[in-house]
C-alpha cells in the first residue's frame, strides 16, 4: 500500500511538475521578415520551416501579420497570400499586427486604428474560409500608449472591434541575430551562420531564465510566458533547437487563448513611457519596482551588432 502511494505521489508530484512551465509562442511581422532575400523561394522557405516545426511539436503557434506586405509595388502578391494559407490550413492562428507596422506613439489615434481596420480585410476573409476568426491584436514595437487615456482609447477600439490584445513578456532582440544571419547567409558564411545561431539559442536562454526569475520575484510563480520572434530565415533554421531549449526547461507550448487564462495578464499597467517593453516589466513598474529589480536584463552580444553595421 505504502508503495502505492508513493508511485501515485511520485507519478503526481512529476506530472505538475511537466506542465508547471507554460509558453505561447508568437511569430511577428509575417508573412515573412526577408531582409535580402525577396524571392519567392526563401518566403516559401521560412513560412515552411517554421510550420513544420510547430506542426511537428504540437505548437499552437499564432502568427501577427502585416497586410501592407502582401502588396509589394502596390500590387497584391497572390504568393505572399499563400504563405498566410500555409498557417491556417496547418490549424495555425494568425492576428492582427496593422497594415503598415505604424507606431502607436508617433501617429494620431485615428490614422493608427484605420491601419488596423485596414489590416485585417484578407486575413478575416481567409480565417474565414478555415472556419476560424482573427481574434488577436499585436502592437508594432510593442507601442501600446502614452499614457493612460491613449492606452485606453485603443483598448476600447480594440474591444468594439472584437480584437484582443496580445502582452508579450520575453521581449528580446531576435532581429538583430536574424539581420547578422541573414548577411552571413548572403556570403554563404556557414561557420558564421551557426555562430550566430548558436549564440542566438544561448541568448534566448538567458532572457527566458531572466523572465522567469522576474516573474518570480514578482508573482512567486512563473507565469505562462509569452515569446515574441519573427517570421525571419533565422527563426526558420533554429526553431528547431529553440523549441528543444524550452523542452529542456520543462515548458509546454500554449496558444495565444490559453496563455492570457493566466491571471497575471488581468494585471493593471499604470506606469506608461514611450517603450516597447516586456509587459512584466511594466507590471512590475506598475507595482512600484525599481532599479536593481530589473537588473541583469541580457545584452545582445558585441559580435551581432559589429556585423549589423
Ligand atoms: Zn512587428
Amino acid at each position: 500500500m505504502k508503495l502505492i502511494i508513493r508511485v501515485l505521489f511520485i507519478f503526481i508530484s512529476t506530472n505538475i511538475f511537466a506542465q508547471q512551465n507554460k509558453v505561447c509562442i508568437t511569430v511577428d511581422d509575417l508573412p515573412t521578415v526577408p531582409y535580402s532575400f525577396r524571392d519567392k523561394e526563401h518566403q516559401l522557405e521560412i513560412t515552411q520551416k517554421l510550420i513544420d516545426v510547430f506542426t511537428k511539436n504540437n505548437i499552437p503557434a499564432i502568427g501577427y501579420v502585416n497586410e501592407g506586405k502582401l502588396y509589394p509595388n502596390g500590387k497584391l502578391d497572390q504568393s505572399k497570400v499563400e504563405l498566410l494559407k500555409l498557417w491556417l490550413e496547418n490549424g495555425l492562428e494568425l492576428g492582427n499586427h496593422t497594415f503598415s507596422h505604424l507606431n502607436y506613439h508617433k501617429v494620431t489615434f485615428e490614422e493608427f486604428t484605420e491601419d488596423i481596420s485596414k489590416g485585417e480585410k484578407i486575413i478575416k476573409e481567409l480565417a474565414k474560409s478555415h472556419n476560424t476568426e482573427v481574434r488577436y491584436f499585436r502592437h508594432p514595437y510593442l507601442r501600446s500608449g502614452l499614457d493612460n487615456d491613449h492606452t485606453d482609447s485603443l483598448k476600447k477600439f480594440l474591444a468594439k472591434n472584437n480584437y484582443i490584445e496580445a502582452p508579450v513578456t520575453i521581449d528580446n532582440e531576435d532581429y538583430l541575430f536574424a539581420k547578422a544571419y541573414s548577411r552571413a547567409y548572403k556570403k554563404k558564411d556557414t561557420e558564421l551562420m551557426n555562430r550566430i545561431g548558436k549564440n542566438y539559442i544561448d541568448y534566448m536562454e538567458e532572457k527566458l531564465i531572466f523572465y522567469e526569475k522576474m516573474s518570480n520575484n514578482l508573482y512567486g510563480r512563473n507565469i505562462a510566458q509569452t515569446l515574441l520572434v519573427h517570421a525571419s530565415l533565422l527563426n526558420a533554421h533554429f526553431m528547431d533547437e529553440l523549441v528543444e531549449m524550452f523542452h529542456q526547461h520543462n515548458y509546454e507550448f500554449v496558444s495565444q487563448e490559453a496563455v492570457l487564462t493566466d491571471p497575471a495578464y488581468q494585471e493593471k499597467v499604470t506606469k506608461f513611457g514611450d517603450w516597447g517593453i516586456s509587459w512584466l516589466d511594466r507590471w512590475a513598474l506598475s507595482k512600484g519596482k525599481k532599479g536593481d529589480f530589473f537588473k541583469g536584463d541580457p545584452a545582445t552580444p558585441e559580435f551581432i551588432l559589429e556585423i549589423n553595421k
